[in-house]
């Protein structure tokens, strides 16, 4: 018997008629089922949040992080249990899994440390004038299926720490641990302040279009985003977006090809390249090209492909097969095209489990789809590059701003590139490192704002003005 997983309403674990199968994406086997939502789901779980709203928007703030802090404890406490149950319904190996529960603890905690103090404008005899931050309301949350649980934590923190409210929807693929946590925290947080609901595509617009729902915070494609954009504009609802990116990473002349090959493969193979902040284009310069790509395809033999259950495993399948089908598509048409393979080039959709073996390209040229397009799956391509002006520009060139990054033995040539490249994060000499004190949001169509760091916090938030005159006192 396939476990029934509920969804959390206005403090409640409820379920539905309908359900919605979740598969494990290493053998496409049934691992469980979740309330397939409508209208009149939402339309409960919204209704709770509004009522809850009354009361959380003026909780004390150490009452808010406490709640938050039992939240990360509840994570912390079942991490063994939640970071399997993560590998099962979404394919990363268990040390990955491990790392996304924890995390999401870690990120919780130090979230709740953050606070929105007033800002004086004016103090002078005439007045005194002051901005405050005052919460939104209800947020719609919607995640991806890539990191199903950090995502979910980085909208319900922020949200609760601001003093709203929030419905979140999971990604039908991944719905699993999000809700298990739900169940673990049902009676850690006021009723109706944290709801969790599941169900196909078809609830996002819902969400979107619903008229007592003050902001939608996302983060997914930048197809849907557009669309998401569009649905909150009947009411102008506030927004903020986490879109897709199409990273470039810069190797020059003086990286040690010995110290960066390993990883440069795992800023593109981690969570096997379904990660939105990937490397999913390096640009490695001319003199150290040959070295540095034998040296990244060596270290590609050794990893191993398969179920992240399994011990030993470096990169798990695919995470649903919409997706595993999208990246055949590129490989074949690599082939197709004639382009060079450093590592696989073979596909076998046949087998169970949405396995794509390790592939690296060697230097497609700038227009093939697989360097042009945003991959999302365990696939590389190498370029060549002889000049640092041409390199940027090639790394500028696409409508894609969400990171990217420089290797070199010169920091100051890194920071020199980083500040000249059109994305909202860059590092140098590491990768995907985000601070939850730092804005995390892409430029051009990554994305809409941002999420971490008090900018991220902001977001939850209108600034209101109060201004008080002194001199005009009524007697
Ligand atoms: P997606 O856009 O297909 O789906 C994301 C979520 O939106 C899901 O919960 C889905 O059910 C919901 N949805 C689908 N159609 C909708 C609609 N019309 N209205 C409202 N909601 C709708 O994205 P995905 O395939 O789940 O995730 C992969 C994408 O997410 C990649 O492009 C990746 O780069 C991006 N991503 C971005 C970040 C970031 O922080 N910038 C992080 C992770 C993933």
């Amino acid at each position: 018997m396939v476990t029934q997983y509920k969804n959390l309403i206005n403090g409640e674990m409820i379920s539905t008629t309908d359900m919605l199968d979740v598969v494990n994406p290493a053998n496409e086997e049934v691992i469980g089922q979740v309330p397939a939502c409508g209208q009149v789901e939402l339309d409960q779980a919204v209704a709770a949040a509004r009522a809850a709203f009354k009361t959380w928007k003026k909780t004390p703030l150490e009452e808010r992080r406490a709640a938050i802090m039992a939240i990360s404890g509840a994570i912390k406490e079942n991490a063994d249990e939640l970071f399997r149950l993560l590998t099962s319904e979404q394919g990363k190996p268990h040390q990955q899994a491990k790392g996304e529960i924890y995390g999401a603890a870690a990120i919780s905690a130090a979230q709740s440390t953050l606070e929105l103090e007033d800002e004086i404008n004016e103090d002078s005899d005439a007045r005194l004038s002051r901005t405050r931050r005052v919460p939104v309301g209800v947020v719609g949350g919607i995640v991806p299926w890539n990191f199903p649980v950090m995502m979910a934590i980085q909208k319900i923190v922020p949200a609760m720490l601001s003093g709203c409210t929030i419905v979140l929807k999971t990604s039908p693929f991944t719905p699993l641990t999000t809700l298990r946590i739900a169940e673990l925290i049902a009676d850690k947080v006021p009723a109706g302040v944290v709801n969790i609901i599941t169900g196909n595509d078809d609830l996002g617009p819902m969400i979107t279009s619903h008229p007592d729902i003050d902001k939608i915070t996302f983060t997914g494609s930048t197809a849907t985003g557009k669309k998401i954009m569009e649905g909150a504009s009947a009411d102008l609802k506030r927004i903020t977006l986490e879109l897709g990116g199409n990273d470039a990473s810069i190797v020059m002349p003086d990286a040690d090809p010995k110290k960066v090959a390993e990883q440069l493969f795992w800023s593109s193979f981690q969570n096997a390249g379904q990660v939105c902040i990937a490397a999913k284009r390096i640009y490695i310069h001319e003199d150290i090209y040959d070295e540095l790509s034998a040296a990244i395809a060596e270290y590609a033999s050794q990893v191993k492909v398969g179920d992240g259950a399994q011990q030993g495993t470096g990169v798990g399948p695919i995470q649903n097969k919409k997706q595993f089908d999208r990246v055949v598509e590129l490989i074949e048409d690599a082939k197709d095209n004639g382009y060079k393979f450093l590592v696989g080039g073979e596909t076998d959709p046949s087998g169970s489990g949405y396995y794509v073996p390790i592939t690296i390209l060697d230097n497609p040229p700038e227009d093939a789809r697989i360097v042009a397009e945003e991959q999302f799956g365990p696939v590389m391509p190498l370029m060549k590059f002889s000049s640092e002006e041409e390199v940027i520009e090639r790394a500028n060139n696409s409508e894609y701003g969400l990171a990217g990054a420089v290797w070199t033995a010169d920091a100051e040539k890194g920071v020199e590139i980083a500040e000249q490249l059109e994305t909202g994060t860059v590092w140098v000499n590491e990768f995907m490192h985000l601070s939850p004190f730092a804005p995390f949001g892409g430029h051009k169509q990554s994305g809409f704002g941002a999420e971490y760091g008090k900018e991220g916090l902001k977001e939850f938030t209108y600034p209101q003005v109060i201004t008080v005159k002194k001199d005009n006192v009524p007697a």
